[in-house]
């Protein structure tokens, strides 16, 4: 037994909210109607064509996916895991690396003090940019440097209208426990570095210490602008877990530090 009952409802009419008001012609008035008064002998309706919803715009999303965005082990503290093809990753990254070796420490209870199972010294990465001394990182921040020349570069000819020549930092390795707060423990671990100043092409250079000017609101300044968005930049898009600048503390008012460790910190901002 089939019951013909309320067909009718098939028949409803589109929806008009008054924001189509670019729509074509024939898309049109619907004709008023009574759905109760409809009958079951009526044709199936052809469908009635959808009101093309207007493409929300997703923003231009990017993400290198080198920072670690688990939220369930934050709390583990070490180098990071090693990864099987990281000398063709490299390769593949462009970047000419040697291959390292430090010391792996752990305390008795297993935990992490020192070092990483899988080191590098980058000798140039994509972005051709020289550094005061060959950072020795492990692979993961390698690839991640990669990454980052090529966000730093298009900062620096963006903003400065010339390309960076050298980077001076102040250190990558450095195995020593972490100071109060400071972000500090993973350089036990070879997986940061602190960035102090830059050259460009133009002959200009800059210092975090004298141009980041954590305390001026609206800088005009293209030394300011450039280290504000690049490490706005290289948070937002994942280039590193941890971005810290004079923002930050005191600690951090001559270098921007960035790592990968396991948690997150946007220190990008005041
Ligand atoms: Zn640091």
């Amino acid at each position: 037994m089939v019951l013909l009952a309320p067909l009718a409802l098939a028949s409803s009419t589109s929806g008009c909210d008054g924001s189509a008001t670019a729509a074509p012609r024939d898309s049109g008035v619907s004709e008023p109607k009574t759905p109760s008064a409809k009958v079951d002998t009526a044709p199936e309706p052809a469908p009635e064509p959808e009101p093309a919803p207007e493409p929300e715009p997703e923003p231009a999303r990017i993400s290198w996916g080198h920072a670690d965005l688990d939220p369930d082990n934050d709390d583990q503290l070490g180098p990071p895991e090693p990864l099987d093809d990281c000398e063709e990753q490299l390769e593949a990254a462009g970047v000419s690396f040697k291959p390292a070796r430090i010391g792996v420490g752990k305390k008795r209870d297993g935990v992490y003090t020192c070092g990483a199972h899988q080191v590098v010294r980058i000798k140039r990465g994509p972005g051709k940019i020289a550094y005061s001394k060959n950072p020795l990182l492990t692979c993961t921040m390698a690839l991640a440097m990669a990454d980052f020349e090529r966000v730093a570069q298009e900062e620096a000819e963006r903003i400065m209208g010339a390309r960076i020549k050298t980077i001076e930092h102040m250190g990558t390795y450095n195995c020593r426990e972490m100071v109060n707060f400071d972000l500090l423990s993973e350089h036990s671990f070879a997986n940061g570095i602190d960035l102090k100043a830059f050259t460009f092409t133009s002959g200009e250079s800059l210092t975090v210490l004298d141009d980041f000017r954590p305390t001026v609101d609206n800088p005009s300044d293209p030394k300011t602008l450039f280290l504000r968005s690049l490490a706005n930049r290289l948070y937002d898009e994942e280039v590193f877990s941890v971005v810290v600048t004079p923002y930050f503390d005191h600690l951090h008012r001559n270098h921007i530090h960035v790592d990968l460790a396991r948690y997150r910190v946007d220190g990008s901002r005041p």
